[in-house]
């Protein structure tokens, strides 16, 4: 569950519908790990780890898409993390009977939180809003697991509204 909420966090750093980019430079990309707990206080972030940062976010993001049944560009998004896991050097680890993973830098806490959450199956709960201009990424804890949109009463709506004047033009 940590490591969905975290994943969640990272993903919404970029709000698409208001365009606000709290990763807007590598200093607020620094403060965010740091806040998350995932580097040091004197971490330096730089202009690659920047890069490298928006790169797996908007991987991310397009996996999550894939599952509210959006057809996504999987294969491209696993691309993505599975460099970075190479240049990260992301391992399994097996201690007291179960699995973990961790990974070199501060954003390979982010992957290993996403190869956490692919093992233990609670990886299919986080979502990406099926608005295009939404996206934005949550948590489905229905019991069904059929969330689609990140509000109902925003998106939800949003789209049944413009399915309703579809049907009804013309
Ligand atoms: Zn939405």
């Amino acid at each position: 569950m940590e490591s969905l909420e975290l994943i969640r966090d990272f993903v919404n750093t970029a709000d698409l519908e208001d365009g606000e980019e709290k990763l807007a430079d590598a200093r607020a990309l620094q403060y965010w790990l740091v806040f998350h707990g995932l580097a040091e206080l004197s971490h330096r972030a730089t202009g690659a780890e920047l890069e490298e940062a928006l790169a797996l976010r908007e991987a991310l993001r397009e996996l999550l898409r894939s599952h509210t049944g959006v057809e996504a560009d999987t294969d491209g998004a696993s691309a993505v993390l599975d460099e970075i896991a190479a240049e990260r050097g992301l391992r399994i680890r097996f201690v007291s009977g179960s699995v973990s993973f961790d990974a070199g830098g501060a954003l390979g806490g982010v992957l290993a939180a996403v190869a956490s959450a692919m093992a233990d199956g609670s990886w299919e709960r986080l979502k990406a809003c099926r608005s295009d201009t939404c996206r934005w990424a949550f948590i489905d804890n229905a019991r069904n697991h059929s969330r689609q949109w990140c509000d109902m009463k925003v998106c939800g709506n949003r789209a049944k509204a413009r399915a309703f004047r579809e049907r009804h033009s013309g």
